[in-house]
């Protein structure tokens, strides 16, 4: 008799089931088993022996799924790794890594159909039949070259390329033709051309592409990459917003496609990143596979499965859960803007850095790793700066386009001075009016959303709060609301303060709200639009924004966070950072790095094309350090500056952070609790313990909630930090009087 040791979704160590005669079972099958008396479970098969375990009523593994294994000899490493180093269990890196469907039993013993899953489709083009022939194409050309040369240009160009990649029956990959969408819709339109999808055909030198030509510069950082891959090297790509990472990526994912290999594109999230989508798939069209949240969970589980199965040669672009996809060694992953926050999972276990662990997977894939961004992450910085990581930087713009002029307003100083209007500095003003006169546009940047952060009563000073959490309720003019941004919670806006009875409640602060209102009242020829998480509840809101944004029918956009990332907009030619105070008073280690990273890219929205772009940021403190880096665009000098202060203070990343978050119903139960943790850690682990204190949001939906942090400086070992805070924490979960505290570790917390 064999045995298998089987992975579980869940936070519980694995366990064992028996292999009956007959049903073939290998290392990381997908099985089905029932736990429990009447759950079912889709497992992994971690291991086999034929070891008898010493505990009686072993089950039996009740079928197998699919025909080959899920999950890689690799993943399996890269789902060890993250378990021991972000402190979970491996079946809760399962339960995150594999889509819902391609782990179907958990509810109902649905599955995929492997015979349903559809090979990857691409675009190819043909001539119209009648025109297929030399002679019919050359009458058609001379009978229209003088009113249409465009088009019968086109139509050459498709007839050579046919003739080049000896085609037999006329059609060429759509790839290889050198022609917008709307050309190619108006020759259909005039049936001049048929369009068909066809399966993807890889190798058989069909692996061509039409690539962007390379600057010197992006030519030279391509070499240092592709040298640093050589020795098995990370490579970080430092260039400034608009010097063409993205084309530099291109030629990278371009050469491993011809190889047969795969890419693993990052993306901080997938609908922001819906014009570089369009790009790379109108480069590599059927390679080219998204993955991300807003999929249903049948194009999930399909795509995993699809990888699983016969994958290979494929472009993944995704966001960060798109590292658990199935692939192939020797894979090439690219972490763009790789120092977004949005890459760490800090909401469930494992609450990981996607972007450590894509350098992970060069060392368990051999894969070749490249990390990209303006703004670097200090933590990649140190690395670069230490020999670890290849640095390569592109230090200026593709093309004629310039970085921006920065000018730092100063909102005091306006106010004196009767230079501002409600919240608008002149400075700002003039520069929307010139963009409006010159028939460009503005982008307008304010970091929250809805009307007012808060109101406050006049009289008393009362301001509504949410009953669940214990933050102030944001108003909300769109929905009459007042809102709780932690929890949804909603309710009316009073007209009378509750506390006294008087009617005099004032809005406190601006969100995006009032800002396209007050925009809308000082420019009313303009056209005004919103981009944050209320205006952009679907993909499809999102894109007409960005649409509507794009071709030019709106003047003024004014957005939240969404607004900062990736946006390659030509007609931009002023960008106003509203508030930038509240951008640097975050309570965080990292609100310096987060401002200037946050700034910096806001501000690289602007001039991205002929005409040089203008930001202003307003602020009442001119003279801060990231304000002034911010303006003389001195990524080198924020580093310096901030690298300094972490290390002083024994800040990542000088040190590792573990965040432990504690939280109960009871307030006394979970004060207790906390400082029995604190007490067993500061017996482990001496001073590098902080807390217990409330945590920043110190109620959430009911829950009372504080916090420990350990540093761990770096050098100090890891696996031992880890090990004497299972112990600590083993204590407090033993303990009955602590039942119910629920705790979160987050590793390298930010
Ligand atoms: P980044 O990702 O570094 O911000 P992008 O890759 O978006 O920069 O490039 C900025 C703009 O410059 C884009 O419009 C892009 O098409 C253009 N561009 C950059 N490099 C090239 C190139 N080699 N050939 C053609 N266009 C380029
Ligand atoms: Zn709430």
């Amino acid at each position: 008799m064999l045995y298998a040791q089987v992975v579980l979704p869940l936070a519980q160590p694995m366990y064992t089931f028996s292999l009956d005669e007959g049903l073939a079972v290998e290392v990381g099958d997908a099985v089905v088993v029932q736990f429990g008396s009447s759950r079912y479970y889709t497992g992994i098969v971690w291991s086999i022996s034929s070891t008898v375990p010493d505990y009686p009523r072993i089950k039996p593994i009740l079928r197998k799924l699919y025909s080959r294994p899920l999950v890689s000899p690799e993943a399996r490493r890269m789902w060890e790794w993250m378990a021991d180093y972000y402190m979970c269990t491996v079946g809760e890196v399962m339960r995150m890594a594999l889509p819902s469907l391609a782990k179907p039993s958990a509810s109902s013993l649905a599955e995929l159909d492997e015979r349903s899953i559809e090979p990857p489709m691409e675009g190819y083009v043909a001539l119209a039949e009648e025109l297929r022939t030399e002679e019919a194409l050359a009458t058609y050309v001379e009978r229209h070259a003088r009113r249409a040369p465009r088009r019968t240009q086109l139509m050459d160009s498709i007839a050579a390329m046919a003739l080049e990649c000896r085609s037999d029956d006329g059609f060429v990959p759509r790839r290889l033709v050198d022609a917008s969408a709307e050309q190619l819709a108006d020759l259909r339109k005039r049936e001049l051309i048929v369009v068909e999808r066809r399966p993807v055909v890889r190798g058989g030198g069909d692996d061509r592409f039409l690539l962007p030509e390379l600057s010197e510069a992006q030519q030279r950082a391509l070499q240092t990459i592709r040298a640093a891959h050589a020795e098995e090297r990370v490579a970080l790509l430092h260039g400034v917003t608009g010097s063409g990472k993205t084309e530099i990526y291109i030629h990278l994912i371009a050469e491993q496609l011809r190889l047969g290999g795969d890419v693993l594109m990052l993306v901080p999230e997938v609908v922001i990143t819906s014009q570089l989508i369009e790009r790379l798939e109108r480069i590599f069209d059927g390679r080219t596979t998204t993955y991300h949240s807003h999929l249903t969970a049948l194009r999930r589980g399909q795509t995993f499965l699809r990888l699983a199965l016969s994958g290979g040669g494929e472009l993944i672009v995704g966001v960060r859960s798109s590292l658990f996809l199935p692939l192939r060694s020797g894979a090439i992953v690219s972490v763009d803007e790789e120092h977004d926050p949005s890459y760490k999972q800090s909401d469930m276990q494992p609450r990981y850095n996607a972007r450590d662990v894509a350098v992970m997977m060069g060392k368990i894939y051999g894969a070749h790793v490249v990390l990209g961004s303006a703004t670097p992450a200090l933590e990649s910085y140190v690395n670069a700066l230490a020999g670890k990581y290849a640095y390569v930087e592109l230090t200026e713009r593709w093309g004629e386009a310039v970085l921006p002029e920065v000018v730092v307003s100063d909102t005091l100083r306006a106010v004196k001075r009767g230079e501002r209007k409600t919240h608008f500095n002149f400075d700002l003003l003039r520069l929307i009016r010139r963009s409006l006169d010159d028939a460009k546009q503005t982008i307008l940047f304010q970091n929250r959303r809805g009307y007012a952060p808060y109101i406050q009563c006049r009289t008393c000073g009362y301001s509504p709060r949410c009953p669940h959490c214990n933050v102030t309720l944001t108003e909300h003019r769109t929905t009459r609301r007042m809102e709780c941004h932690y929890c949804g919670y909603t309710m009316e806006r009073p007209s009378v303060c509750p506390n006294c009875q008087t009617q005099d409640i004032k809005t406190m602060g601006f969100g995006t709200e009032k800002v396209v209102e007050e925009i809308a009242r000082l420019f009313p020829e303009a056209h005004v639009e919103r981009l944050d998480g209320d205006t952009s509840t679907s993909e499809r809101a999102f894109k007409n924004i960005v649409k509507r944004f794009e071709s030019g029918q709106t003047d003024i956009l004014v957005g939240t966070q969404i607004i900062t990332k990736g946006f390659d907009f030509g007609g931009v030619t002023t960008v106003g950072i509203l508030n930038a105070d509240n951008l640097l008073s975050t309570p965080d280690f990292r609100a310096s790095e987060r401002a200037f990273q946050l700034m910096m890219q806001v501000a690289g929205r602007a001039g991205r094309r002929h005409d040089r772009g203008s930001v202003v940021i307003q602020t009442s403190q001119p003279k801060h350090p990231v304000i002034q880096h911010v303006a003389s665009g001195d990524y080198h000098a924020m580093a310096r500056t901030e690298l300094a202060e972490r290390k002083a203070f024994g800040y990542p990343p000088y040190a590792h952070l573990i965040r432990l978050l504690l939280r109960h119903e009871d307030y006394e139960v979970l004060r207790y609790a906390s400082h029995t943790l604190a007490d067993e850690l500061c017996r482990r682990f001496g001073a590098r313990v902080m807390g217990p204190v409330s945590a920043a949001v110190e109620m959430l939906r009911g829950e009372h909630r504080s916090e420990i942090m350990l540093k761990i400086e770096s050098g100090a070992s890891m696996s031992r930090a880890r090990q004497l805070l299972s112990q600590a924490l083993k204590v407090v979960g033993d303990n009955p009087k602590y039942k119910g505290v629920k705790i979160n570790v987050d590793v390298d917390a930010s």
